[in-house]
């Protein structure tokens, strides 16, 4: 067994969602901890390109499976981050039954797996849980206000029960559980075509295309950068904390204001076009992060400018190819029938 030099164990952790966005980045910062890092993902929107660089290290191993069906990990296991999920609005739309079983089926999986290994476990939930809120900021004790049958009722229900699970795992069965309700954040490893709003706008003004505002662009966000993103989950794991906490950067803006901001921070001449918002598209979004900087003395360092520069700079680095990809990624050969 590799020894750290203290002559302690490496910790092991299972990181699910390991190839996507968010996954990749805290196999990084794991790794950089010293931890052996168990990655896991089925590919249906992860892009091993994201963690490449890691695989020549001695302290992490890929397994290429989907955590809906059973899943095995031998010896021990310290710690389970499960980040696997679709996280788009046009994911949900072309694979709603992936979103749904990946955070019900996938996360009870997880759970039992957690239980079996006496290892404690963080899952990724979302500020969807409060889908198009009524109260403002959104406070962890605010029980949302979700359209179960909507395009989005996918993700926000399935993360809604792997919430509820969790805590039922915990009560029932005393696994140490940790629930990080993750706000939006953005920077390197964004898919261009998710669809999501960074990477829509970057994507339309490196292309010289209209950026599209959905809507009149007076529904807010509130984006967090993934450093800061991923040191508030890292917080978390390490805390005894088992309710869920908010994790994302409160400064908000309409998406309008952020159009304008992101011509300003490419220099493109294009012009801003509206196109129809889609169905319950939350009209504000700000979280309260109170209980993270009383609990984990965290709260968000990088500022929209410094984050956002990063970000720009990290998809004008990428192919002309990969740039005009518009087609979005096939799913089909990845999913089972
Ligand atoms: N949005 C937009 N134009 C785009 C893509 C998204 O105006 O090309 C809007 C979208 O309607 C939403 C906001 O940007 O109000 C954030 O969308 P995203 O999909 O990034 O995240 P989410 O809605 O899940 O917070």
């Amino acid at each position: 067994m590799q020894q750290e030099s203290n002559l302690e164990p490496r910790k092991k952790i299972l990181v699910t969602g390991a190839a996507g966005f968010l996954g990749s980045h805290l196999c990084d910062r794991f790794i950089k901890e010293g931890f052996y890092v168990i990655a896991m993902d089925n590919l249906i929107t992860g892009d091993l390109k994201n963690i490449e660089h890691l695989f020549k290290l001695s302290n992490f191993e890929f397994h290429h499976h989907d955590i809906t069906t059973f899943v095995h990990v031998p010896g021990k296991l310290d710690y389970i981050l499960h980040f696997a999920s679709p996280a788009s609005p046009i994911d949900y739309l072309k694979i709603p039954i992936q979103t749904l079983k990946v955070g019900s089926l996938g996360t009870h999986n997880l759970l039992g797996l957690a239980k079996e290994k006496n290892a404690r476990i963080l899952i990724a939930s979302t500020s969807e849980v409060y889908g198009d809120p009524l109260v403002h900021p959104q406070t962890e004790d605010y029980y949302g206000n979700v359209n179960t049958i909507s395009q989005r009722g996918v993700y926000d229900e399935a993360k809604r029960f792997q919430e509820s699970i969790t805590m039922a795992y915990h009560r029932f069965h005393g696994v140490e559980t940790r629930i990080a309700r993750i706000f939006n954040t953005y920077g390197p490893r964004m898919r261009l075509n998710d669809g999501r709003v960074i990477p829509a706008f970057i994507g339309q003004a490196l292309r010289g295309e209209d950026l599209t505002v959905f809507g009149i662009g007076n529904q807010t966000r509130s984006f967090c950068y993934v450093e800061d993103q991923v040191e508030g989950i890292y917080r978390l794991l390490l805390s005894d904390y088992s309710e869920p906490v908010n994790i994302g950067n409160p400064n908000e803006i309409t998406i309008l204001e952020f159009a304008e901001e992101i011509i300003k921070l490419t220099g493109t001449k294009q012009k801003i076009v509206f196109k129809p918002l889609p169905q319950d598209d939350p009209m504000q979004r700000q979280p309260d992060i109170s209980r993270a900087k009383k609990i984990l003395g965290w709260e968000p360092k990088v500022s929209r400018q410094e984050g956002m520069k990063i970000t720009y700079d990290y998809f004008k680095a990428l192919s002309t190819e990969e740039l005009w990809k518009s087609e979005h990624k096939d799913f089909s050969k990845h999913i089972r029938k």
